[in-house]
């Protein structure tokens, strides 16, 4: 059942990362709720706080697959824009109603302050499923998806101001390509974001998550997914992933300044970030 993904040809990994998410791509969500014990929602939720996108912030969300940091961005700068709305009433306690309605109409002329976000996944599936969930939560203003290779993106250089990419960059095949892609788009003074799967730094954890990887995890796959072998690559695409300092250097090799990093759950998962300049 081994599914030697050390031994694939690179040119091999990129169809069967694609045949893993195909097949993965209906339970997706409740396969990650599950394995994680939603943890990944906070891992998730830390991401756009460091993020702080500011009103009118352009992102690319790379590996976007289904919405997840597209919808959290959407609802940080809704939430923002309530904040600034409130201050404004605040501050102008004895405006006349007519006043506070027009504050609430320039507001409402643009609903997200500019901000927008492309998701850019390989998997047309998973952008299917991302979409029917867009649709469903009511997330139709400011995001727009894109079937596009992280290591070839269908975009101009400098377009956006933050990049993201969430448990992606580890099923790339040439990660310095991807890396080289997103100083491309990024603009001077733009922002790089990667949440992914890291090195754990304490043994007695290691041991536990070891176990908890290799035993349980293509077990729950099979049960709720009924697909042993797509989480049995999970598991082993997590181990070949570089450790923390290792994608660090790999991060400045392709030119970003200021690149630093910041482990979650013990290094389970790490956050890097660095500028385009
Ligand atoms: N970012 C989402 C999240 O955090 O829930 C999805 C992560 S999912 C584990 C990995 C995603 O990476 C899949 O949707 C897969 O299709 C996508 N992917 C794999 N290789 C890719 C590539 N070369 N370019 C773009 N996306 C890729």
């Amino acid at each position: 059942t081994h599914l030697g993904f050390q031994t694939v040809p690179e040119a091999e990994k990129e169809q069967r990362v694609y045949q893993v998410f195909e097949s993965v791509a209906k339970k997706y969500d409740i396969m990650n709720d599950s394995m994680s014990f939603g943890i990944h929602r906070l891992w998730k939720d830390i991401l756009l706080h460091q993020m702080n996108p500011y009103p009118g912030t352009q992102l690319l969300d790379v590996a976007g697959g289904t919405g997840d940091i597209a919808f959290r961005f959407i609802n940080y700068v809704r939430s923002q824009r309530e904040y600034r709305l409130r201050q404004k009433l605040k501050s102008h306690q004895n405006l006349s109603w007519q006043e506070i309605s027009k504050s609430y109409q320039e507001e409402a002329l643009k609903p997200l302050g500019g901000s927008q976000v492309v998701i850019c996944d390989i998997n047309k599936e998973m952008v299917k499923v991302g979409k029917q969930k867009a649709q469903l939560l009511g997330y139709t203003e400011g995001l727009s998806w894109v079937v596009g290779n992280a290591e070839e993106l269908p975009f101009d250089d400098d377009k956006f101001d933050i990049y993201t990419i969430a448990f992606g960059i580890r099923n790339v095949t040439h990660i310095d390509q991807a890396l080289q892609e997103a100083y491309r788009v990024l603009q001077p003074g733009g922002r790089f974001l990667c949440l992914e799967f890291s090195q754990v730094n304490n043994p007695l954890i290691s041991r536990l998550y070891d176990l908890y990887s290799f035993q349980v995890i293509p077990v729950l796959g099979e049960i709720i997914a009924g697909d042993w072998k797509s989480y049995q690559y999970l598991v082993e695409s997590i181990r070949q992933f570089p450790a923390q300092e290792e994608f660090k250097a790999m991060i400045e090799d392709a030119g970003f300044l200021k690149v630093e990093y910041r482990n979650l759950t013990a290094g389970i998962v790490a956050i890097h970030s660095g500028f385009k300049l």
